[in-house]
């Protein structure tokens, strides 16, 4: 089964693996395959389930709703994020402002089909909005009973210490990020993990195997899998080409030697590393098929000696992504619309 891991400074406990549906719920897969890999975490002991109402437009939430139903509430944690346009895309759809955070949260709910999430994020920093007025806004959430505790997503050093402090102020627990960090995306070690471990704060990582890639499954100079990322046209394969280029695919081969010796499958040694790192809370990972889920599953609780560590960053040498700087790329400069 999945061990546990405490999030953040809270007594709240999450699956080390947690389950999420970017991309595949309401989008790549239809319905009766995404209940089907809800039904395969829950049955290898995930009880955390992460989304966003920005996903597929809102339906992704609908269906992790529809297949959640009917399970014990108090037996999962569900997380869902609010920031980037949803619905008609108004000009009041989007950002952490007091009127979008507040009438979000009614929509998450409503689609979840649950009184609360356990948490809510911000799914990215809203340069346009004072930090202050997000910050109460998500002190009233909690207080109405919809969020249990609050997180944010790639949010930078500062940007976590200043929101920390805010929550503390007033009256609730800022208790997680969720960056990208992957044995190929490393950019939160050197500020964004040591800022965090100050202010009580853990990670939640997405794309703990870089959309798929570090199971080993793509191949330098050969046509990506039948129905994987890669071939997907609604969204998957624009964002995985960051990590496609044949120098990333060859070095991402060199790793197989260390899965074998530890008897895992490159995709479990991905998920392993990312759970090495003792800031990290969970791996968040996602599936088109349920066996994809049976099997990441077991990187719960796997040690990864030294010697093995060091070979992992050899093989990969000159392809990981370190620069801290790089949590900005993805942040928006101005409030989309
Ligand atoms: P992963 O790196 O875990 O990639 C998951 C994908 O890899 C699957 O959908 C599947 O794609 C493939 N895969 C999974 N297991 C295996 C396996 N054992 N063997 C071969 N291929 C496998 O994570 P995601 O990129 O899906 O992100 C996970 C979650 O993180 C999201 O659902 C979301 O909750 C969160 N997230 C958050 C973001 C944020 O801004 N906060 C941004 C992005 C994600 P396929 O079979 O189609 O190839």
């Amino acid at each position: 089964m999945v061990n546990y891991r405490y999030l953040g400074n809270s007594g709240l406990k999450i699956s080390e693996i947690t389950y999420g549906n970017w991309l595949t719920h309401g989008s790549q897969v239809e319905n009766d395959v995404a209940t089907a890999c809800v039904r395969a975490a829950l049955d290898a002991g995930i009880t955390t389930f992460d989304t966003a109402d920005v996903y597929a437009n809102t339906v992704a939430e609908q269906v992790l709703g529809d297949a959640l139903k009917g399970e014990r509430r108090e037996s999962l944690e569900i997380f869902t994020k609010v920031y980037w346009p949803t619905g008609p895309k108004g000009p009041n759809d989007t950002g952490l402002s007091r009127k979008h955070i507040l009438e979000s949260i009614n929509g998450s709910l409503t689609r979840l089909g649950t009184d609360y999430v356990d948490l809510y994020q911000a799914h990215r920093y809203d340069v346009e909005t004072p930090l202050e007025e997000t910050m109460q806004a998500f002190a009233d959430v909690v207080r109405q009973g919809k969020a249990l505790y609050i997180g944010v997503s790639e949010w930078t050093a500062d940007q976590i210490r200043a929101g920390a402090a805010l929550a503390k102020e007033l009256g609730f627990q800022l208790i997680s990020s969720q960056p990208q960090y992957s044995m190929l995306w490393r950019v939160i070690e050197d500020e964004v993990v040591p800022a965090s471990k100050e202010v009580g704060v853990s990670q939640i990582v997405w794309s703990p195997m870089a959309q798929g890639v570090l199971s080993g499954k793509y191949l330098p100079g050969q046509a990506a899998p039948a129905g994987s990322r890669a071939t997907d046209q609604k969204g998957g394969a624009q964002t995985i080409s960051r990590f496609m280029s044949d120098e990333t695919l060859t070095a991402v081969q060199n790793l197989k030697p260390v899965a074998d010796e530890l008897g895992l499958s490159m995709a479990q040694l991905a998920v392993a590393w990312v759970l090495q790192n003792d800031n990290v809370a969970a791996a968040l990972v996602g599936a088109s098929r349920p066996e994809q889920v049976a099997e990441n599953v077991k990187a719960s609780g796997v040690t990864i000696p030294d010697e093995l560590l060091k070979q992992i960053d050899e093989a990969l040498d000159g392809v990981v992504e370190r620069d801290p700087a790089k949590t900005l790329e993805g942040m928006p400069k101005k409030r989309l619309a």
